[in-house]
């Protein structure tokens, strides 16, 4: 058993609390490599803002759960090296899927954990996740859950909207698990391809594609039953058009990829949703700058000058996340 308070990481409790009493939000980025990882720390450290590290279960299953705990150990200890007194940093596990799998993170040194019931019957829902509350409790770590479903790219648009959180269950969920913060479901969507061609409109001026708005008034709703109550956004890239335009242009094959709007996040960012998950803009912004030096520098084989320069771009992105869209910057 390892506690994370050894480790130098901290929870998400007063994070959040911070972060809804000042109307802003909490970035949570995925990490499954190095690269990746210290253009995260290196963004924050830059900007001074509290940062969440997820680990999802396809980043446990490509760099080792083990692995990847002392890289966030060893993050840390980067950012005071960066200047960082006191680095806000969360180890969280993204989306757990059972019982086991949070007790393991939780032994492990994980600061958070997700479980993620969202899609069994509510009742098991509200079972499972009251016993992984109840365990990460007695650690000090703290629990995301989850009420509604998010569409994927397949879905109907009308199958999307019937998945939304129910503003009618937060209440008994949120009491009868005790779990620290909720991902809700307000028509956000995992992956760079959220929304298909029909469910966007076209803008007649860029000629983009402009996906359905986020369900602001569930949001609302939910925020009256829940006042000051931790809300967490997943899906919520914005699959920023010059990275898929870089991709595109040195042969990538990325066509009707559709994100959430900086605007919309913005928005959001400001009510009680106070963390938010972005993993595909980061990934984008990596592969358009490893295509780049492919296609400009085909004689390149060491590794350090294409992933150098995808960091530098992963880093340049998070950045303006962090100061741009949820305004986390200088809270840490
Ligand atoms: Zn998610």
């Amino acid at each position: 058993m390892i506690n994370y308070k050894d480790l130098g990481l901290v929870n998400t409790r007063e994070m959040f609390k911070k972060a809804v009493d000042g109307g802003y939000a909490i970035p949570a980025f995925n990490f499954n490599n190095m690269e990746q990882l210290q253009a995260i720390i290196m963004a924050a450290a830059e900007t001074k803002s509290p940062v969440i590290l997820q680990v999802s279960k396809g980043a446990r299953q490509y760099a080792n759960q083990t692995l990847l705990r002392y890289m966030a150990e060893g993050a840390v200890e980067y950012a005071k090296e960066l200047g960082w007194e006191n680095p806000q940093v969360v180890l969280h596990l993204d989306h757990g899927d059972s019982f086991e799998t949070c007790k393991s993170c939780i032994d492990m040194g994980f600061s958070s954990v997700m479980i993620d019931g969202s899609h069994l019957p509510y009742e098991e829902n509200v079972a499972l996740t009251k016993k992984v509350v109840e365990y990460a409790h007695q650690f000090d770590v703290t629990v995301e859950g989850e009420l509604g479903v998010l569409a994927g790219v397949e879905d109907e648009v009308s199958a999307a909207e019937s998945h939304y959180t129910k503003p009618e269950e937060v209440v008994d969920f949120v009491t009868k698990t005790g779990c620290d913060s909720l991902a809700i479901s307000i028509g956000t969507s995992h992956g760079a391809f959220k929304f298909t061609p029909e469910q966007c409109t076209l803008d007649p001026e860029t000629g983009r594609l402009l996906p359905p708005p986020l369900a602001f008034d569930v949001l609302a709703a939910i925020e009256e039953q829940l006042p000051g109550f931790p809300i967490v956004l997943h899906g919520s890239s914005s699959v920023p058009q010059d990275e898929v335009d870089t991709i595109n242009k040195y042969g990538g094959a990325l066509k009707a990829a559709v994100g959430i709007p900086e605007e919309q996040l913005r928005k959001a960012s400001k009510s009680a949703v106070c963390k938010i998950n972005i993993d595909s803009d980061s990934r984008l912004a990596m592969t358009a700058a490893v295509r780049e030096v492919f296609a400009q520098k085909p004689a390149e084989f060491d590794p350090r000058k294409y992933l150098g320069p995808a960091r530098d771009n992963m880093k340049k992105l998070y950045i303006h996340k962090i100061k741009e869209v949820l305004g986390s910057d200088n809270k840490a």
